[in-house]
């Protein structure tokens, strides 16, 4: 059996009385796509910082390699996050440094790499995510799409072992969200383990290993791409699906 690269067991988180996460367990393997679906409110944004520890006091337990994520001290928090990206709606880019410079920044001021080598590494993700052109220029003078490629490759910038998206693409203009999926599905492609929260069903069923449909805190359905768009008898999820596709 190939290990799992993270097992989430009971995860459990409120916020004062109202229950957003309720006991919901699932397993990712090395390089398997997990994609999470089901409506607005349904605890999908509060899972995934739960995983890395944006969100705290939770439980249950999240294992990452190992690793207790949940009893991390403050000093293990940073390499839990340089193993394990996350992409924003937001984008979230520095607005006074370049791209090249929000790329590097991070590896820089933790010592992953030396200078020179972030910028050579920086150059190569742009490349890859198809704005070498770009690393100069400022995020502001870029569309949606562009500053979102740009999230992407500061992430990769840490050699994450694991990337989580959240809905990477609703933030964007919609002929913006081809680019930014393209760039996704070239690093399923290559192998890149990930978790992402995604509205673009298309998009789900091309890639996902896995997908959990969440409805109210809970993990309502959960199966492979074609089990859950295909051959779920689950009244709930049919009923999502059939508004959001
Ligand atoms: P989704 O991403 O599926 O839309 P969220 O995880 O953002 O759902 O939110 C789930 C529930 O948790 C919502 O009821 C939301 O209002 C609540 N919630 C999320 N973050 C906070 C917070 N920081 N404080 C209080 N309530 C929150
Ligand atoms: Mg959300």
């Amino acid at each position: 059996m190939t290990k799992h690269i993270i097992e989430v067991q009971h995860l459990k988180k409120h916020f004062g009385k109202n229950e957003v996460l309720k006991d919901i367990s699932f397993t990712v393997k090395p390089s398997e796509k997990v994609v999470i679906i089901g409506p607005s409110g349904s605890g999908k944004s509060t899972l995934l910082r739960c995983l890395n520890r944006l969100e705290d006091d939770y439980d249950g337990r999240v294992i990452f390699y190992d690793q207790n994520i949940c009893q991390a001290k403050t000093t293990d928090l940073r390499l839990i996050r340089q193993r394990m990206g996350m992409v924003f709606q937001q984008f979230n880019l520095f607005p006074n440094k370049t791209v090249l410079e929000n790329i590097t920044f991070a590896t820089i001021k933790l010592k992953v790499m030396t200078a020179d080598q972030a910028t050579q590494k920086a150059h190569e993700l742009l490349k890859q995510v198809g704005l070498d052109d770009k690393a100069a220029a400022y995020p502001q003078s870029l569309s949606g799409g562009q500053q979102q490629r740009v999230a992407i490759a500061r992430s990769l910038a840490m050699n994450p072992k694991v990337l989580l998206f959240d809905e990477p693409t609703s933030a964007l203009d919609p002929e913006m969200v081809g680019d930014v999926l393209g760039v996704m599905q070239r690093l399923a492609t290559n192998g890149m383990t990930m978790i992402i929260v995604t509205h673009e069903m298309m998009f789900a069923q091309k890639v996902a290993d896995k997908v959990l449909f969440m409805d109210k805190g809970v993990v309502a359905d959960e199966g492979t791409a074609d089990y859950i768009f295909n051959q779920t008898s689950n009244p709930r999820t049919k009923e999502f699906l059939s508004k959001v596709m």
